[in-house]
């Protein structure tokens, strides 16, 4: 671990312009590292960076398995260093230490999965009838620009980094100022995998000015953002000015949709994983808990014994998978959590457990159950992104279906039930991005990933996402 991170531009360190900020360790709330900040001008002098790349060539005209097996290099660099970041992920970003190491693995998995598929994307050929040859090409957009949030740096990053240069595109990322210290290994791993100087770029910078100044660059030809839904309407209008695409995987409210005869004991370990990783800061948490009367209170009861034997503490501490939770991210991102509990309960919510600050240095939250939640109420609607989960219960199906449906998101959605009729049929009425069956979080980099509704647009995992970064170009010849 370093005392001071710097940016990645055009393959070299470098100091930003708009000095340094000091990074915290939410599991002690102590002084971790100093970073330095990027500014509009280092923004710029990364796009432009990006920009000779591009319209060099030296990533198009290479054969796509060869760009395929830089971006594997990628993958393995992260993993030839896996324990170092992992520890250095849990020390800026608070998640318990087997949560990390995951992390890290699941970045690596991009790179693997975005390198194979680097040489499997063809045009196709157009009957135009005798006289003609018509073809298609997918070329890449040119300039990518990656906006990244602090609950999962690292997977967030890979995911998009390894599309982008998969498809031949040169990428600027900017990383959250609240978790930039990892980010700085993809800078390494470009480098060891041989790609030129520009084509991996990784700033770290406030959100209003490097982020803006990215954003909005006249130089950036595609935009990809994961964060909130108020600056993905920000980013989207920035784009909108320069007519360039954006992909927005922004947040959710997702429901579990519970059934009388579903393998209660099951669902306890799709509640650990669904609501308390990462402690709860999951665009796709199991915020919402949708249960039929006739198993609600026993549900209620058993979820509540899962809350009280998590075991809340340093993430540094906590290797054992599924044991131990950390800390929350930020103070503030605590308090926001805290006070959206106690406002439940005062709207008439019933506290099961937690809602509590734990009592020791860091920023820890009690892992927290409310029952008889109102589908309408600020609880009920609203994304905490912290370990509180809100259960409501329902009658019959089409209710469950609509509670499930009745906020502004749509990211993902599951249902829990043996029989595969109604299932099915809930499969096709949730409003969501995903439907899991039986297992939150069923799928994986393989599978497309993202938003209906507030949830944003655009899809990234799986070969889906691989259209987002390509553009399609018609080649029609006379034959004479
Ligand atoms: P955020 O929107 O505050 O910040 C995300 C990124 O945007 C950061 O890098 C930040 O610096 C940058 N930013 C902030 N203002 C900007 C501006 N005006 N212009 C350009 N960039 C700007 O979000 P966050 O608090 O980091 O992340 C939490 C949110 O992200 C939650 O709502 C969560 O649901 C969502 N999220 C979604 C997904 C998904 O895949 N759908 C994944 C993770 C998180």
């Amino acid at each position: 671990m370093q005392d001071l991170y710097l940016n990645w531009i055009d393959g070299a360190w470098a100091e930003g312009g708009a000095g340094r900020m000091t990074v915290e360790n939410p599991g002690t709330g102590q002084a971790l590292a100093e970073q330095a900040l990027a500014d509009a001008a280092d923004v710029d002098r990364a796009v432009t960076a990006a920009r000779r790349v591009h319209e060099s060539g030296v990533l198009t005209a290479l054969r796509p398995v060869e760009r395929g097996r830089m971006v594997r290099a990628m993958g393995a660099w992260l993993l030839d260093h896996h324990e170092d970041l992992a520890r250095l992920l849990t020390l800026e970003q608070g998640k318990a230490l087997w949560e990390a190491r995951n992390e890290i693995r699941n970045a690596a998995r991009y790179f693997e999965y975005y390198g194979n598929q680097a040489e499997t994307l063809e045009g196709r050929q157009i009957p135009l009838g005798a006289g003609y040859m018509d073809f298609t090409v997918l070329e890449p957009y040119g300039v990518s620009a990656q906006i990244i949030p602090w609950n999962f740096p690292m997977e967030i990053a890979a995911r998009s980094i390894a599309a982008g240069i998969a498809t031949g595109n040169a990428c600027v990322v900017k990383t959250s100022e609240m978790t930039p210290l990892t980010s700085h290994a993809f800078g390494l791993a470009a480098k060891a995998a041989g790609l030129p100087p520009g084509a991996v770029n990784v700033l770290t910078g406030w959100g209003h000015e490097a982020g803006a100044a990215l954003a909005s660059h006249p130089g950036v030809n595609q935009i990809v953002f994961t964060g909130s839904v108020g600056t993905g309407s920000a980013i989207a209008q920035a784009a909108a000015r320069n007519i360039v695409p954006c992909v927005l995987e922004l947040g959710g409210k997702s429901a579990a949709i519970v059934h009388a005869d579903a393998d209660l004991d099951a669902f306890l370990g799709d509640v650990r994983r669904g609501i308390f990783m990462n402690a709860g800061q999951i665009c796709s948490a199991m915020s919402r808990i949708v249960v039929h009367r006739a198993v609600h209170d026993d549900l209620v009861e058993r979820i509540a014994g899962l809350a009280r034997s998590i075991d809340v503490g340093p993430g540094i501490d906590r290797d054992a998978p599924l044991k131990g939770m950390g800390a929350m991210a930020s103070g503030p991102q605590l308090d926001r959590a805290l006070a959206l509990t106690a406002r439940a309960e005062a709207e008439g919510a019933r506290l099961v457990t937690g809602g509590r600050r734990l009592n020791i240095p860091g920023h820890f939250m009690d892992p927290t159950v409310l029952a008889g939640v109102d589908p309408a109420s600020e609880i009920g609607q609203t994304e905490v992104f912290g370990p509180v989960v809100s259960v409501m219960a329902f009658e019959d199906e089409a209710e469950a279906i609509a509670i499930a449906n009745g906020t502004d998101y749509g990211l993902v959605a599951g249902v829990f039930t043996r029989d595969l009729d109604r299932a099915t049929r809930a499969a096709g009425r949730l409003r969501a991005g995903q439907v899991f069956v039986n297992e939150w979080f069923a799928g994986g980099v393989e599978t497309p990933f993202g938003g209906y509704g507030k949830s944003g647009y655009g899809r990234e995992k799986g070969r889906e996402a691989l259209w987002n970064y390509v553009q399609t170009k018609n080649v029609a010849i006379r034959l004479r």
